[in-house]
């Protein structure tokens, strides 16, 4: 029970296909006490069943991030009811849809503003916000995908944001590592979840990722769930400012492998379709 002992908030599960769900999960089977998040009110009923199965322990608090006093409220609910908590988990992105597919060069002002104020400036207001109430032995983790280091075709603004996203996180793992606190992301491959319904031709990038990855395979929440449970609990206690891979080794390909069948015949083609 690595995480018995530890409280924390997550911010960004939708439902049970979330990354931050599978975050949470692994959290809880490791005996962590965790208060959720929901974007409006809409959101509320749709995600009390989920808090009622994260534990007894877990509350459900509003908190649309474009909006700086929820996050202030946010901060306001989490010290009169749970007073200091060890972690937070930031899983959150958008994008108008404008940023995601098309040609780049065609993105509004206004669709880049909004993307990088939910997707990238909200870990820092969160993180500034939430600081008085977290533990001097705390760990604050982010999700980010590879198409924030490469071109990836449709992630466009997004992959703007996640760059972004990237430093922001190596840069507050410096700022806040002399007040005991660390700081990650990570990179996971692509996940069929409502965020990423969004991006043009995802199931697309499904194929792609796990026709080439060296697993040949695509991740599972679960296992970014336990990942990012890692990097939440004190057996990643030396680690911070890390983006850490959980896409089944897709970002070490430099060239979409070809395999070879034991007689030396070529068994997939170019395409990820078997040959
Ligand atoms: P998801 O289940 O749709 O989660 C995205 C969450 O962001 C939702 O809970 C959404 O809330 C929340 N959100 C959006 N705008 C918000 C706002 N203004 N205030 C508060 N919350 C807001 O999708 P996901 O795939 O798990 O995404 C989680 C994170 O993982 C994102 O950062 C995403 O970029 C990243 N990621 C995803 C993949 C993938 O392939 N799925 C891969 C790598 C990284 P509502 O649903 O209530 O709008």
């Amino acid at each position: 029970m690595v995480m018995k002992g530890k409280k924390g908030i997550i911010l960004g599960i939708a439902n049970k296909k979330s990354i931050a769900y599978g975050i949470a999960k692994a959290c809880q089977e490791q005996g962590a006490q965790m208060a959720i998040t929901f974007l409006n009110e809409r959101f509320e009923h749709k995600l009390a069943p989920i808090a009622e199965d994260l534990g007894c322990g877990a509350k459900l608090y509003p908190c649309d991030v474009s909006k700086p006093e929820e996050i202030k409220a946010l901060k306001d609910s989490i010290e009169k009811d749970m007073g200091q908590i060890d972690f937070i988990v930031h899983s959150i992105a958008f994008a108008p849809k404008e940023g995601l597919s098309g040609r780049f060069y065609d993105i509004s002002k206004n669709a880049f503003d909004v993307a990088m104020d939910i997707s990238v400036y909200s870990l820092i207001e969160i993180v500034r916000e939430l600081k008085p109430v977290l533990s001097d032995n705390s760990s604050v983790l982010t999700l980010s995908y590879y198409g924030g280091v490469k071109y990836i075709p449709n992630y466009n603004l997004m992959g703007v944001a996640k760059a972004a996203l990237e430093m922001t996180t190596k840069y507050l793992a410096e700022d806040l590592g002399r007040d005991g606190i660390r700081v990650n992301a990570i990179s996971a491959g692509p996940i069929k979840t409502l965020a990423a319904s969004g991006i043009g031709e995802f199931s697309f990038m499904l194929k792609w990722n796990a026709a080439h990855a060296p697993l040949k395979k695509n991740v599972s929440i679960e296992q970014v769930g336990n990942s990012g449970m890692y990097l939440l609990s004190d057996l990643s206690a030396g680690v911070t400012g890390e983006v850490h891979y959980v896409d089944a080794g897709f970002n070490i390909m430099g060239m979409p492998a070809v395999a070879f069948n034991e007689e030396g015949k070529q068994t997939i083609a170019w395409n990820g379709e078997p040959k």
